[in-house]
Order: C-alpha cells, then structure tokens, then sequence
C-alpha cells in the first residue's frame, strides 16, 4: 500500500507514468502474490472437490492446534488472558467454545498484543480494515499467508465463477482511482501488466457512463469485480441511457450487502452471473456463491461459528454473527473473532453444484445495521426487514435524532406506498416507541467510501450530514 507522499507525488504525475508505475508496482507485488508458494498452494487447492470430509478435518485441526498453540505461548494478549483456560484441550473446532470470543475493540486497544512475539510488523504485511466511521485497524499477515490467500482467491473463487487472474478484468472499489475534481475521461487507470482496469467509483452517473463502458470495450475487460453497490450504479446508469448490453464472462462482487435490485442490474447489463462473495482484511473466513446461487463457506481459511447474541450456537436457519478464527494467520492469531456480519447456516446443505462446504444464507456485511434507542437500546438485524419487499430497489434507515429516523425508499417495478409502510411496521414492531418517516428518493446514497449500507446513525458518520441535508429537507441537524 502506498502512503500518502507517494501517492501526493502520484497524483502530479502524467497519466502515462501513472499507469507505467501501476504496471511497475504490480511487478513488485507479484513476487509477494504469486511466487512458489503461491504455484504449490494452486495445485493442492485445485484437487479440492475430491477431499474427503476426513481429510479436510484432519487438516483444519492441525492447523488449529497449532494457531491455539501459537497464540497461548508466545502471542502477549492470549498469554494473558488464557492464564486460568485449559487451552491444551482444544483439539477441533467443538472444542473453542471454551475460549471467549474476541471483541474488535480489544483488538483496537492493542494491535501489537496481538503479534507473536519475535514477529516484527515490518517484516509483516499489513491489511487495514476499511471501519465505517474512520477507525481502521490494522490487521499483520505473515508473508506465507499473502500467497495462499491469493491461490485461494484463484481457485476457490475466480475459478468458481468461470475467471482467473489473467483474464482481463475492470475492478471497482473504495480506492481514489483519479483526483476527486476530475470533470472528464478517463475516469479510470489501466494496469497493463495484469490487465486491469481500475474505474473510480465516485464518478459513475448518467453523464459518465457511456465513456466508462467504452472503456471495457476499449480493455476488452471480460469480467468485473468490486462493490455491488458501484458496479450495480453503473449498470443502471448503463441501461437508464439505453446503452447496448456489454456481456462478459461474470461479476463477482463483495464487500457490501448485493440487494435484489442491484443484481438484477448487474445482470441485466452484463449478462452474465453476479456471483456474491464474503471476506474480510482480516482474514478470519471467506465464502463463495457458486453456480447455484449457494454460499459456500471455504474451508481452508479459517474456522466459521455462527453464534448468537449470548455466545451460544445458532440453529440452522438461525441469523447470528459470523465469529471465526483464522487458520493461516500465525502472526497476529485472530481466534473467534467477532466480524461484525450477520449470516444463518442454510437449513438445506445440500447443494447441486457438488461443493460440500457448509452453506450460508442471509449474509447481512458490516453494515452495523442497528438503530439506538433514545433509552440506548441497539434494535439490530433491520436489513432482514428492508430485504423483504420485492418491489423496493433498495432502501436506508437514516437515524437523525435518539427517537427519529428516516425510511428512504428506492422504488422498483409496481412499488407503492404501502410497501414500504410495511417494511416501516415491521421495524417498529422490533423497536416500539419511534417515529419513521418515509422518503421516496431516487438513489441511494453511499459512503465516502463509496459503499451501499442500510443503517446510517448520523452522529457517527458527520462527513454524511452535508449529503444528507441536501436531500432531505426536513432533516434538522
Ligand atoms: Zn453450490
């Protein structure tokens, strides 16, 4: 990752050498990504579909005794905080719930508690966590783990959607691309060397959009990667302007929640499958939709609990927090962390696609998706309201006051009022006494980050006010 002096002196630079030193840079990562280990690691992992259930326990276990082993001796925080467990006793993933789970703030308070002892952050690489309201932790790999992760990326979700690293590709995400005030193309950056094409994601609209899918063409991009949210905003633009479909292989996307409306989009324009993924910087789980729509927990990169608000098990078909812990991370061991995103296992495991990997349903990303009540109550698990209405494109709490908010309302085909009363309803039902009023709106609005979430608590987020204020009239704040 750059820091800020380089990119300062990278943004004076012509676009040309901007894109020489994207291609230069990529050189330089790809001895991190896609050295020897990364070749051994592609090889293993492409024999997956004929593991047994027993080979991939007694590997997971293995692994696990030695993450637990690891920690309880040389990591400072576990070393500490274990001193009265029986951590000898954990042999297989049964066993954890005899360690407390990990907040993220204890993890904030002292990242390099978390180090193992001897291990030098600089000799590590560093993952910071985008955090919604500007507190980014920084999460330490060892160097062995960047290129697993990325043979594991390769194998277990390119491959998975029908790509791989070197087809052509244009990627969205929260990175600036181009200085913000740019006023005309190209809205992008192309890495030739891995053929790449980076668009901004903050200067998608009816205007630009034309210009951003000649580019595909111009790149010839054959699949797309990146938040939902951006690549559904162009999508839509794309079709609102009545610009011919531009079909490609796949979309895979992550790091927000893909509502209905924005994979229709997706795949209305790109015809081709929007395939939703989950992962995290930190490291701790990954999944993957296949063919069938189905989210396939992938094994090898940790261990998944679903838990619920007291720590207990979910049922199946139960929503509860993603808690898990990193199998390859042993240099900052990350062991029953708290992510912070909701899922259920499916009630039906059975897939037809033939992975037999656990099945989530009902992801729900670090949306933080609760409102706090003026007697400070959290009422969490709102998106699994605002998810219910099929003729709403999508929608946001927006949380101005301790006992007001806003319902804003995108609305779809056949949309009425009375549906998003409904949703309305249904949320006050959870919350009791509040006041909700619904705005239809035209688009939703997205982070500085340029990320779709579902709740936003407006004292968190002050950079948000200015936006908020603008399109909502009666907003007082
Ligand atoms: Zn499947």
């Amino acid at each position: 990752m750059l820091n800020d002096w380089k990119m300062q002196l990278y943004w004076h630079l012509p676009i040309r050498i901007q894109e020489a030193a994207l291609s230069l840079y990529a050189k330089h990562l790809e001895k991190i990504y896609y050295n020897h280990i990364y070749e051994e690691w592609k090889q293993w992992l492409s024999g997956w579909k004929n593991w047994t259930p027993e080979y991939i326990k007694e590997w997971k276990e293995q692994r696990l005794q030695h993450i637990i082993e690891t920690a309880a001796k040389h990591v400072p925080y576990y070393h500490n905080q274990w001193k009265d467990r029986n951590w000898k006793s954990i042999h297989t993933e049964a066993d954890l719930h005899l360690i407390p789970t990990l907040e993220k703030q204890s993890l904030r308070r002292n990242e390099h508690a978390f180090i193992t002892n001897g291990a030098k952050p600089k000799s590590l690489w560093l993952e910071k966590t985008s955090g919604t309201t500007g507190t980014s932790l920084k999460i330490y790999w060892p160097m062995l783990m960047v290129p697993q992760w990325y043979a594991v990326t390769e194998v277990m979700v390119r491959n998975i959607a029908g790509v791989e690293q070197e087809t052509p590709r244009a990627m969205i995400g929260g990175r600036p691309i181009i200085p913000g005030d740019t006023k005309k193309p190209p809205y992008w950056r192309f890495n030739r060397r891995w053929k790449q094409l980076y668009f901004s994601s903050y200067h998608i609209s009816q205007k630009t959009v034309a210009e951003y899918v000649e580019a595909l063409k111009k790149y010839e991009s054959q699949w797309m990667t990146g938040y939902g949210s951006a690549i559904a905003t162009l999508a839509e633009s794309a079709l609102d302007d009545g610009i011919n479909p531009y079909p490609i292989e796949a979309v895979i996307v992550s790091g927000d929640t893909l509502l209905r409306g924005m994979r229709q989009s997706i795949e209305q324009f790109f015809k081709c499958k929007c395939f939703d993924s989950y992962g995290q910087c930190e490291g701790v789980s990954m999944a993957m939709e296949c063919l069938y729509g189905q989210m396939h927990i992938i094994p090898v990169v940790g261990i998944t609990e679903i838990l619920r608000e007291d720590g207990t098990p979910c049922e199946s078909g139960e929503t509860g927090e993603i808690v898990a812990t990193s199998l390859l991370n042993d240099a900052m061991p990350l062991i029953r962390y708290r992510t912070g995103d909701y899922a259920a296992w499916a009630e039906d495991q059975c897939c037809p696609c033939g992975n037999p990997n656990p099945i989530i349903t009902n992801l729900i990303g670090r949306t933080d998706d609760y409102l706090i009540t003026a007697d400070g109550r959290k009422v969490g698990r709102l998106s699994t309201a605002m998810k219910r209405s099929p003729t709403i494109h999508s929608a946001q709490i927006v949380q101005d006051k301790p006992d007001h908010a806003f319902l804003l309302v995108r609305p779809g085909e056949n949309y009425r009022l009375s549906h998003a009363e409904a949703i309305r309803d249904d949320i006050l039902e959870r919350i009791g006494k509040f006041d909700i009023e619904i705005i239809e709106v035209p688009e939703i609005p997205k982070t500085p980050q340029g990320k779709t979430v579902l709740v936003v608590r407006l004292d968190e987020r002050p950079v948000m006010k200015e936006m908020y204020k603008k399109l909502i009239k009666r907003i007082d704040i």
